[in-house]
């Protein structure tokens, strides 16, 4: 078997049938499915999937602190902000184009913790990182971790029905799969430890850095705006997490084919420019899956990217120190190329049908 079908854990219904079809669960089975992941208590090794849930859950306090004490209507407009614009900017920024896609490289350590720690932490890097290589090579066909034709809920529940690692690697696969891991700075488990913990992260170091990241958060959020800020970013935090895994599904078309001409130009997969998550997260999803080494996304005029805005800053004043960049490859093979062939279609196209008629 290819490493990359066996890199995930395959979830009890399994990826396809026996004809190689794409297996549709129920909301039942997809619920037992997510329950019997999280569940610690049947099997330890499900600890890192218990972990991102169990990271939501926490944070619905604040969501009730924020409505019933500490409403405010300007701190629920910086909660849209933050929901909208900076945590899901800082998901692209951090969680998909360094950690998954090496689009960029820090000139020294201290960028990328402060890079990664630059918005509340919601979910573990492990379990975005794996599945989205999964998801690029398998895009919209059985295998992929959000295959949009699953339905919405079988992408809303991907975190932890589709999205861990396999718990039984080789050696070897363990090793390659703990190398998509390597740049990151999170702490990787050797072969013995994923044995006994059943992740490529160290429980220690992924618990100890949430704690970190969300003490440091909540105390300097109440330091700017006492606990009404805090509970309202914190509650925006929670509304990312989710609305991320509705991305998954509504990127791809829902898992119909909704290109438009002259915006989508990738056509192996259903992946969609939407202005939305283009415009406030640089998730030019379309351009993406054409180029998705690129740091940056938004290649046509009008495709603004903040993610890229704060990578080509960051390279400014010396803290990152090469980035790849596909828009000129992009404007080259897609956009110019469009200009010149359109004529010559035309006059393919013209004796043909003039033979018919004839
Ligand atoms: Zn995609
Ligand atoms: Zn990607």
């Amino acid at each position: 078997m290819a490493f990359i079908d066996n890199i995930l854990d395959t979830p009890s219904y399994g990826w396809k049938d026996e004809n190689g079809e794409l297996v549709k669960p129920t909301p039942k089975q997809l619920w037992a499915e997510a329950f019997r992941r999280i569940n610690v208590f049947r099997d330890k090794r499900n600890w890192i999937t218990m972990t991102s849930w169990l990271m939501a859950t926490l944070m619905v306090p604040f969501v009730i602190a924020f409505f019933f004490f500490h409403f405010s209507w300007p701190m629920l407009a910086l909660a849209v902000l933050y929901t909208f614009v900076m945590i899901s900017s800082h998901g692209t920024i951090w969680f998909h184009r360094y950690c998954t896609h090496k689009a960029y490289k820090f000139s020294h350590p201290i960028f990328r913790i402060i890079t990664q720690n630059l918005a509340i932490k919601t979910f573990p890097e492990e379990i975005y990182v794996l599945s989205h290589h999964v998801h690029h090579v398998k895009s919209d066909m059985p295998g992929d971790p959000y295959n949009p034709k699953g339905g919405w809920l079988y992408c809303m529940l991907s975190d932890v029905n589709h999205q861990s690692i396999n718990k039984n690697l080789s050696e070897s696969d363990y090793k390659r799969a703990a190398f998509f891991m390597q740049h990151t700075g999170v702490w990787i488990n050797s072969y013995e430890q994923y044995k006994k913990w059943g992740s490529v992260a160290s429980p220690v170091y992924t618990i100890g850095l949430w704690l970190l990241n969300w003490g440091f958060w909540y105390g300097a959020l109440y330091l700017i705006g006492g606990h009404s800020l805090a509970c309202a970013i914190f509650s925006a935090a929670v509304i990312w997490f989710v609305g991320v895994r509705a991305f998954n599904y509504t990127g791809h078309g829902k898992g119909e084919e909704k290109h438009v001409h002259g915006l989508d130009f990738d056509r192996s997969n259903l992946s969609l420019n939407q202005s939305r998550p283009g415009l406030f997260a640089g998730e030019w999803h379309n351009n993406h899956h054409l180029y998705p080494g690129s740091a940056r996304a938004g290649f046509l005029p009008g495709q603004l990217d903040i993610p890229w805005i704060y990578i080509y800053c960051l390279h400014k004043i010396g803290a990152v120190t090469s980035f790849h960049d596909s828009k000129k490859d992009f404007i080259r093979r897609y956009v110019e190329a469009q200009k010149v062939k359109e004529p010559v279609r035309e006059t393919i196209v013209e004796p043909q049908r003039l033979q018919q008629v004839g």
